[in-house]
């Protein structure tokens, strides 16, 4: 765990989050500033700074099946759903500790900005 990390407090249980599912090794939670009806973030138990730093890519399978299976949950399968990873400063990362971004509910804009 770093200490200095909102998501690792998370995990841990010391920040409050709205908590969709667990493993051993994912948690999965609604964004706190959510830019859909649906925004939801997977991410490792483990502390991984951002998508640089894995080493073992079926952590990242892992997580995107967990971010399919928690669209069909919240009902966006079908209409279509969007997952994102933010990497570093131009891929507009701003908590580092790994996550897939779920978003959907509404028809989302492409490109992105
Ligand atoms: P990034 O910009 O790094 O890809 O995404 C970080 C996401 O974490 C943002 O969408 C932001 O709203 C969310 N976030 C930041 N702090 C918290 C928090 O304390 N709780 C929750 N649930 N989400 C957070
Ligand atoms: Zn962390």
């Amino acid at each position: 765990m770093a200490t200095d990390c909102i998501f690792c407090k998370i995990v841990a249980g010391e920040i409050p989050a709205a908590v969709v599912r667990r493993t051993d090794r994912l948690v999965a939670f609604r964004d706190v500033s959510p830019q859909a009806p649906v925004h939801i973030l997977v991410i490792p138990t483990e502390h991984i700074a951002s998508l640089q730093e894995v080493r073992d890519g079926r952590l990242v399978g892992d997580m995107l099946i967990m971010a399919r299976d928690i669209a069909r949950d919240e009902q966006i399968a079908e209409n279509g759903y969007r997952v994102v990873l933010n990497i570093n400063r131009d891929g507009g990362q701003t908590v580092f500790h790994l996550h897939v971004h779920l978003l959907g509910g509404r028809r989302l804009t492409w490109p992105p900005g």
